[in-house]
């Protein structure tokens, strides 16, 4: 009885050139490609030039990463320059091309695999579209905007190149994996804004004893967030709805003079945002 087949060992040595030259490994997105979407509107020239130079740009700092950079490095069994992804972002061409016969309509960017600094890398009109629409599994630790996925396909490309990833035309997880590996190793996240008062009122009854309400509320700001409240007024208390970033503040006016009420709104950062009101209890 024969054995089971077992499966080829990994190449060890450079792949044949005629393979090498005929793959070519693209972004593909089935998102991207679906139906026959391409980008239509006609990015100038000169734009163009300058979202390319952005991204090589961008690429070449996020290179200087040692986890993102160690990722994206090569085989050994290529040349030394070749499977260096530093040297493969600073020395490729990077040309704005039609996509390639028998690509999907929207691809983003391709390139030959394996060839290293002696590569190029074809961006297509999706790269330059307003949303790239480049796929990422929900393993990124965030959604990258326009710029970013411009980054990412150029550090995707870069990594066939140096022939960190193979060819994955036909697996399509595998390039969703691809990118959020790339987003998490090579990109930072957004930083998001500190809190931001955007409301922030109070008003007084004539009732007996002049109670006053004020409604605070803000956004952004790192969860959690923390208020702190002073006043002159009496009795104040007061309701935390830090869920619906919200805090509402109740107490009686002070009798003898102008009723002030203050907050800070801190965030997990100890970035602060403050606000006071006053003049809101009824003068006797
Ligand atoms: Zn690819």
């Amino acid at each position: 009885m024969p054995t089971a087949m077992v499966a080829a060992p990994p190449p060890r040595h450079r792949p044949p050139r005629s393979w090498s030259r005929r793959l070519f490994a693209t972004i593909t997105a089935a998102i991207v490609a679906t139906g026959c979407f391409v980008a239509t509107t006609s990015t100038p020239a000169a734009a163009r030039e300058g979202l390319i130079d952005q991204a090589r740009f961008r690429a070449q700092t996020a290179l200087l990463g040692a986890d993102c950079k160690q990722y994206l490095t090569g085989p050994s069994f290529q040349a030394p320059d070749d499977r260096d992804p530093q040297q493969v972002a600073g020395r490729v061409p990077i040309v704005s091309a039609p996509v390639p016969a028998g690509q999907p309509a929207g691809a983003i960017a391709s390139s030959p695999l394996f060839r290293g600094v002696r590569g190029t890398i074809s961006v297509h009109p999706n790269f330059f579209a307003s949303d790239p629409g480049l796929p990422v599994s929900p393993t990124a630790a965030f959604a990258p905007s326009a710029d970013q996925q411009r980054t990412i396909a150029i550090l995707h490309e870069i990594g066939h190149l140096t022939g960190r990833e193979g060819d994955h035309n036909q697996d399509l997880p595998r390039q969703f994996e691809y990118n959020a590996t790339i987003l998490n190793l090579c990109l930072a996240r957004p930083a998001v804004p500190g809190p931001r008062i955007t409301g922030f009122f109070c008003s007084a009854d004539e009732l007996y004893g002049h109670p006053f309400n004020c409604d605070l509320y803000w956004e952004d700001g790192t969860d959690p967030d923390e208020v702190q409240v002073s006043s002159n007024g009496s009795q104040a208390r007061r309701y935390n709805d830090y869920a619906h970033n919200y805090v509402s503040i109740s107490g009686r006016c002070d009798p003898y003079q102008d009723t002030y009420v203050s907050i800070s709104v801190f965030d997990a950062n100890g970035r602060r945002a403050d606000a006071t009101q006053s003049g809101f209890c009824p003068r006797d």
